[in-house]
């Protein structure tokens, strides 16, 4: 089975930890970017088969980095899944969600086994 690679966009160290735990136990490779600036930088040199985003983060938040992807990347970066990190409201950007054109999103606390999930759903399917 191919090796996935995975870009994990998240603002916050300990939030980056503990996804680089989860995504290392599923065996796929990650690179990860602290906004989503750095994140299109690394997707534009860079193929990744599934992107992992939170929403709130400086510099350029995951619905602005998302819309972004989704209206100015070409195929196929411009139609990778990309899945919404949502903190405990994730009904607060339900509909900014939605039209940025996430692929789906997940809510803390994330386990492996959603992740797992994840994989074999939009990478080896
Ligand atoms: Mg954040």
């Amino acid at each position: 089975m191919k090796k996935s690679k995975i870009l994990i966009v998240d603002d916050i160290f300990s939030n980056q930890l503990l996804l680089i735990s989860i995504i290392e136990n599923t065996g796929s490779d990650y690179r990860v970017a602290s906004n989503g600036k750095k994140a299109l930088e690394m997707l534009e040199s860079e193929d990744f088969d599934l992107i992992l985003m939170d929403i709130e983060m400086p510099v350029m938040n995951g619905i602005e980095t998302t819309t972004f992807i989704r209206k100015k990347f070409s195929e196929p970066k411009k139609s990778i899944p990309i899945i919404a990190l949502t903190a405990h409201n994730k009904f607060e950007f339900f509909d900014n969600i939605i039209a940025a054109g996430f692929t789906e999103f997940l809510s803390k606390p994330y386990t492996i086994i959603q992740f797992n999930a994840l994989i074999q759903k939009y990478i080896h399917k």
